[in-house]
């Protein structure tokens, strides 16, 4: 193709256009393309190239010479093959002029129906028609589109005029309008536009025609469509394509009509014609919902020709096109015209049965299917989710971050204990707090979702919600929280105690009320659309779960192992904390040994049940990690109680408190720097997994082998001093008996990734903690990010959060070093990531071209993380 050549052609007769020319043609045009080339009845036209529009905005919004001559070219191509002429006083060609973008942004551009109309033109339709309402009709919707489209007066101002016209003469609908009406309305039109605009309604039909083009051209950078282009991440488009095509009108009586139609049910994915149309109407009848559509299975009564003509052609599309087609078409005196086809966007759910359903029918195959489902989409059947209707009606009263997904509904409590109280008498909170510590827990645990005013999509309160499934907003910005009065602030409202609230955690968006809801249920396509991944992925998927509970729940979404276990979370209830503080404020050796002791029935008794729920899957056990200060209260009551626990006064208790503040605690004294200071935390938890492993294997005949991991090494000395405590303490329990463990560790401080050949030394395995990684290398502390990187996005500064999407061209580089150095070293090393990023798809294929051996997330991220490894698979291998 010439590179020259800016318009093409398409109609029955042959078309210059196909389906894979969207990036030149967009997709309305290479779609018309392509069915006029099927035989498919289009009604012909041209579509000017994407490309024009790049070159229209560097032209200072003028249309380039060249391209100017092609139009008319074209023009006079369409009207030869119609037999009419634009603005021709007799037999006027009139046409319409729409937007159409390579990807779609759904009602976001214009379009101008019925150009061509004027004074003169307006009669002959009129004449030609054989019915003078019609012609007028069409004349005052035209006059509206172009005034407020090309011309720029607001759309408010034809309505006022419409509304007035209507009650001077009585009627509540336009159709009851009559022709003298219309006139009317169309001269009142003519002035408001003369008034608006400073300029005449132009009577010239080409005229009329180059102003609609460029008015459509402009449209690409109108608020609404840049808006929605950055809302759903489309970039690098050159522009939207503009359609001319001759007009073929629903309106004109009662053997015409106009519909939108769906291969298949785009909610169920049911394989039933699925659609609605409306006789005597155009297009825009049927979106405005003035009158009620009728369902498309009643065109089979009405006009059954064109029923079946319909129906032969859909399933012509959607052969063709191998997926669910989203179709307009429009009836003229009984005769069928189609306008556009499209893929149907569906639901999740619709999107698993369609492909399950194609396979069936051997119309696509299982790769295509694996293909074709977004693993982010598959969120939607994991979570309870709002009713359709419930959540339009809603008020919503702010944004934060969507930390987890899912809907919540509940009272408003501020307490973490007074949450689990709540729960145990059987009612629904959400618990809102300023940030969560690891202390509230038990509250996040009972509460149906979480609210807070700090934190990025990394923070506390967001990995734990996410590793419970449960729904989370963070970060949420313009709320207050006061809780000596125990209220919620959220502009001018302020919500008490026991309010109710509701949040969605897949927008981010607080609701007011009570908002109803329904839960998720998984179907056997799901199901079946997971096998087929699993014969794709080279990459094993293990889930991060430190309970037996979210152990089970990950092997039921179809887990292969436990990635990492987070072992602080094993001391936040109960007798445990106690004996955790007891260890922590022990002012000597002996004292702490004596406190650990109490801790370690625990600890043995919650990896048993790990070990039990996993089988013969691998488990990886991480040791302590956070700093001490986190198990310790803040609240002075609370202390005061913990001090008389512990038979210390409350200055002594403070004292120690006060000598474990840090001032950047997520680069202080955690990770194996505390096992360091203190190696009896780490013999504590090693003699806990390995007393454990030894007894279930022995109760259950398996063959565990424990994988020991060591945090925050950024130094293999560091390593080495931490695994031969571990390994001193393993084998002297081990002793005779027969029990296998590996010892690896962390790679999630830069210097660990950069020396990873020295590690590898010694290490046996190396988990990617691309959470601190990505805080490291990026400088940006976790827990406070949700201040400023929605500014950074705003900006344009970062396209990605980089705590959700493993930011490659940075931290990826890190990774690689610590891929290839380790791998130099131990050729055989196993390696997975176990940071968030282990979710996501983006980053899964990043992982998966770094040949590691597995990624590991959340239980509720098992299915997405399945999905993406096959995609990754498929796409690079
Ligand atoms: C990490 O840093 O990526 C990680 C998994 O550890 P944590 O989130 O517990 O710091
Ligand atoms: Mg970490």
């Amino acid at each position: 193709m010439s590179e020259n050549k800016k318009v093409y052609f398409f109609s029955v007769k042959g078309s210059e256009g196909n389906k894979d020319m969207k990036d030149l043609l967009g997709g309305k045009g290479a779609n018309m393309a392509e069915m006029a080339n099927l035989g498919v009845p289009v009604p012909p036209g041209f579509t000017i190239a994407t490309t024009v529009c790049k070159d229209f905005y560097e032209n200072n919004g003028g249309m380039p010479e060249n391209v100017q001559l092609q139009i008319d070219e074209h023009l006079e191509r369409l009207e030869t093959e119609q037999g009419t002429k634009l603005g021709d006083s007799q037999d006027p060609l009139l046409v319409s002029v729409r937007s159409g973008a390579a990807q779609s942004l759904p009602g976001m551009m214009d379009t101008v129906l019925n150009l061509g109309l004027n004074d003169v033109t307006v009669e002959a339709l009129a004449k030609k028609s054989n019915n003078e309402r019609f012609a007028w009709d069409a004349y005052r919707r035209f006059c509206q589109m172009f005034g407020d489209v090309v011309m720029n007066v607001e759309h408010h101002e034809f309505e006022k005029i419409l509304d007035a016209v209507k009650e001077s003469k009585g009627v509540e609908y336009d159709t009851e309008l009559t022709t003298k009406d219309l006139k009317e309305l169309v001269s009142k039109y003519k002035e408001l536009i003369k008034e608006k605009a400073g300029e005449l309604f132009p009577q010239d039909p080409k005229e009329q025609l180059k102003m609609a083009i460029e008015a459509v051209f402009k449209s690409w950078n109108n608020e609404r469509a840049i808006l929605y282009r950055k809302i759903n991440n489309i970039h690098g488009l050159l522009g939207t394509a503009v359609n001319v095509q001759a007009m073929v009108f629903g309106n004109m009586g009662e053997t015409s009509g106009t519909g939108v139609c769906f291969t298949r049910n785009p909610a169920t994915g049911e394989n039933k014609f699925y659609g609605e149309y409306l006789m005597n109407a155009q297009g825009e009848d049927v979106v405005a919902g003035i009158r009620t559509p009728q369902k498309i299975s009643q065109l089979k009564e009405v006009m059954p020709e064109c029923y079946e003509e319909l129906v032969s052609i859909y399933k012509k599309l959607e052969q063709h096109y191998t997926d669910m087609q989203d179709m307009e078409f429009t009836i003229q005196e009984g005769k069928l015209f189609m306008l556009q086809t499209r893929t149907g966007k569906r639901t999740t759910k619709a999107a698993l049965k369609i492909v399950v359903d194609m396979v069936g029918e051997g119309l696509i195959d299982k790769k295509t299917a694996v293909m074709r489902i977004n693993p982010n989409s598959l969120d939607q059947l994991l979570h309870p989710m709002f009713k359709v209707e419930a959540k339009k009606q809603a008020t919503i009263l702010t944004t934060g971050l969507p930390a987890s997904p899912g809907a919540a509904v509940g009272k408003i409590i501020f307490d973490s204990e007074e949450a689990a109280e709540k729960k145990i008498l059987g009612e629904e909170v959400i618990l809102v707090r300023i940030e969560t510590s690891p202390e509230d827990l038990i509250g996040m645990n009972a509460a149906q979702g979480i609210l807070t005013q700090r934190g990025g999509m990394t923070s506390h309160a967001a990995v734990v919600a996410r590793g419970m499934g449960k729904c989370c907003i963070s970060g949420c910005k313009d709320i207050k929280i006061d809780y000596q009065e125990e209220t919620l602030t959220i502009g001018d409202k302020v919500f008490k105690k026991f309010d109710f609230i509701s949040l969605d955690g897949s927008t981010g968006e607080v609701l007011e009320g009570n908002i109803n809801t329904e839960e998720a249920s998984l179907s056997g396509d799901f199901a079946t659309l997971m096998d087929w991944a699993d014969e794709f992925r080279t990459m094993n998927v293990r889930t991060n779960a430190d309970t037996s509970k979210d152990a089970l729940q990950a092997i039921s979404f179809g887990a292969e192992g436990i990635g990492l276990c987070r072992t602080e979370h094993m001391f936040f209830e109960g007798d445990r904390i106690k004996a955790m503080r007891e260890m922590i404020v022990a002012n000597s050796l002996e004292d702490r040994k004596k406190a650990l002791a109490k801790i370690k029935p625990y600890q043995k008794e919650d990896f048993k049940g790990l070990f039990k729920a996993m089988g013969d899957k691998p488990v990886t056990i991480r040791l302590l990690d956070p700093p001490l200060h986190e198990f310790l209260p803040h609240e002075e009551v609370e202390q005061k109680e913990i001090a008389g626990e512990l038979g210390i006064t409350l200055e002594q208790l403070r004292e120690k408190m006060n000598s474990l503040v840090e001032v950047n605690p997520m680069l202080g004294h955690r990770g194996c720097r505390l096992g360091i200071t203190y190696p009896e935390i780490t013999e504590m938890q090693t003699e806990a997994i390995i007393e454990a492993a030894l007894e279930v294997n022995q109760e259950k005949g398996l063959n565990i082998v424990p994988e020991i991991m060591i945090p925050l090494v950024g130094n293999v000395e560091e390593f080495r001093n931490q695994s031969k405590v571990v390994k001193e303490t393993a084998n002297k329990i081990i002793g005779d008996a027969n029990l296998k463990y590996v010892v690896g560790t962390m790679i999630e401080v830069p210097r660990g990734a950069l020396t990873a050949d020295e590690i590898a030394e010694e290490a046996e395995f190396f988990s990617f903690g691309t959470n601190d990684l990505t805080q490291m290398t990026l400088g940006f502390s976790r827990d406070d990010v949700g201040k400023f990187i929605p500014d950074y996005l705003n900006k344009g500064i970062l396209k990605d959060d980089p705590f959700q999407k493993l930011d490659q061209t940075g931290v990826g580089q890190l990774v690689e070093i610590a891929v290839n150095k380790g791998r130099a070293t131990r050729k055989d090393i196993k390696l997975g990531i176990c940071g968030e990023h282990g979710g996501e798809p983006s980053s899964i294929e990043f992982c998966h071209k770094q040949g590691l051996n597995y990624v590991s997330c959340s239980p509720y991220r098992i299915p997405i993380a399945r999905l993406a490894a096959a995609q990754a698979a498929i796409k690079n291998n």
